[in-house]
């Protein structure tokens, strides 16, 4: 069932039931109380990540925050996503919009990878996650991505499941459709790997084409920034092989 997007929905920390009784964040309470200058009784839906989605009312509020009674579920918990995205993390508002598209077009787990070229070793990983509850909330996700440390990419290949595949976007592909190489990997356990700004290096391009797990894509004809480059591959392959078919 496709989110209601007409109601505000707020993620909650907490266990969710009928009759639970949730203390919404000093944030949250200013958001909904001062921002949005909603009333007592009315009605918001929140959302965990592991209890789906229910209608809750304000059944109180104050100067200094807000009480939240949750009522009735409206929509299952759908299972997390699949697909691991695997990125070089960007200058923080690149980064931001980074994070929050991957969540929207369907990452289940989100992976920082430190690369040569990498501009930000160490992104601050709670405002990765500030991000992705973010683009969850406004887009009615309910499977919210884990976000991981980030991990040096030599460590993520000699650590990686072989059973997943790796598909890999090289700027330096020898053809411009990627649609046949996605093609023949359909059905498989699948991670994306996106470059950074400065692109893989020679060494670290020659690594990864010679992996039995991973797949080398091509993007077309066109060097795309690298927060493009995320959004356009994580849409061919829920179109190819993913969630979109
Ligand atoms: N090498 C270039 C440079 O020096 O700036 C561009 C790197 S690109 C901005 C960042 C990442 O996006 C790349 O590492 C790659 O993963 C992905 N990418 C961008 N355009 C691509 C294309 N046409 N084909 C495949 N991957 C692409």
């Amino acid at each position: 069932m496709r989110a209601n997007y007409k109601m505000q929905r707020l993620f909650v920390e907490a266990d969710l039931s009928a009759g639970t009784v949730l203390s919404a964040s000093p944030e949250q309470a200013h958001y909904l109380t001062n921002v949005l200058r909603l009333a007592e009784g009315a009605e918001l839906l929140v959302f965990n990540g592991r209890h789906g989605e229910w209608l809750a009312r304000i059944s109180a509020r104050s100067k200094k925050g807000a009480q939240l009674t949750v009522a009735e579920p409206t929509r299952q918990q759908p299972p997390m996503p699949d697909l691991i995205y695997c990125f070089a993390p960007l200058k923080q508002g690149r980064l931001d919009y980074l994070v929050q598209k991957a969540v929207e077009m369907g990452a289940g787990v989100l992976q920082p990878v430190a690369t040569q070229h990498t501009q930000v070793a160490r992104p601050g990983i709670e405002r990765l996650r500030a991000n992705v509850v973010e683009a969850a909330e406004q887009c009615g996700i309910l499977a919210v991505p884990t976000v991981r440390e980030s991990v040096k990419l030599d460590h993520l290949l000699a650590e990686w499941d072989a059973s997943r595949r790796l598909v890999f976007c090289d700027e330096d592909a020898s053809t411009n459709n990627p649609v046949p190489a996605l093609r023949a990997i359909a059905e498989q356990h699948l991670a994306l790997l996106v470059g950074p700004e400065g692109g893989f290096s020679n060494e670290e391009r020659r690594q990864l084409r010679a992996l039995p797990f991973v797949t080398a894509i091509p993007l077309g004809p066109r060097i795309l920034r690298a927060d493009t480059a995320a959004v356009a591959a994580l849409a061919l392959i829920q179109a190819t092989i993913g969630d979109w078919r």
